[in-house]
């Protein structure tokens, strides 16, 4: 397989986050190329993904072997060793590597990735535990902060609530949220002015953080 077009993804790093990464790329039809320093990493993906490398990345030379340069995206998951994520986001910057992705373990990382001049730069721990706490909170099932400040939610509508078409129920005056889809017998829909909830529905429901969560409460 030719690898290294501007459709593939390299992955750099196959610990827990940057296997779950690279295997959800994969399945959904992008091409992988794994590199990992450990053997035996390496070994466990092997046939799972486009191509795997064993190698130390933050030589330049097997960046340049690897032809990492020609990708448009390259990401870093590289976490506890800062110092290499460092070393090996450095060099893909200085290769031209468009779109750089890197993980940070902590904010003094995500600091000098982003001084790096990495274009994005993302804290999982970080995160996903703002995210559950925002679950927690509204006893949510998904919580999704789509930028600070801006979320979309997931919520089962309750029994009861009236059958009225959309545009009736005033959401978006009374409690500042607007409804993005409807699920009903397991398929979204989009939703519009005419669609009446039925209880049993799961809706998205999207807004400013804190009316979202208002009106989850609300909901519960
Ligand atoms: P996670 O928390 O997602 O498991 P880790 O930071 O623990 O992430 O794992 C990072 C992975 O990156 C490990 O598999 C490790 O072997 C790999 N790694 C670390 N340094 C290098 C390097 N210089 N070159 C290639 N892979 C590396």
């Amino acid at each position: 397989t030719s690898i290294g077009s501007a459709t593939s993804v390299a992955v750099i790093g196959l610990g827990r986050f940057g296997t779950a990464l690279a295997l959800e790329l994969m399945a959904h039809g992008t091409e992988v190329l794994g590199i990992d320093d450990d053997a035996d990493a390496v070994q466990g993906l092997n046939g799972q993904l486009t191509g795997v490398v064993a190698g130390d990345a933050t030589r330049p030379e097997l960046i340049e072997q690897l032809g990492l340069a020609d990708f448009d995206r390259v990401v870093v998951a590289i976490g506890s060793d800062v110092t290499a994520s460092i070393l090996v986001t450095s060099q893909l910057l200085r290769v031209g590597v468009p779109q750089v992705w890197a993980k940070a373990v902590d904010e003094r990382h995500a600091l000098i990735l982003d001084q790096l001049g990495v274009s994005h730069v993302v804290r999982p721990e970080a995160d996903m535990g703002r995210r559950v706490a925002h679950m927690v909170r509204g006893a949510l099932e998904d919580f999704i902060e789509i930028e600070p400040g801006y979320a979309a939610v997931r919520l089962e509508v309750p029994a009861g609530l009236s059958a009225v078409p959309l545009r009736e129920l005033g959401l978006q005056a009374k409690h500042g949220v607007g409804i993005g889809a409807v699920k009903r017998d397991g398929a979204w829909v989009l939703a519009n002015p005419e669609t009446r909830f039925e209880a049993g529905d799961t809706v998205l429901v999207h807004g400013l953080t804190p009316k979202v969560e208002a009106f989850a409460v609300l909901m519960a």
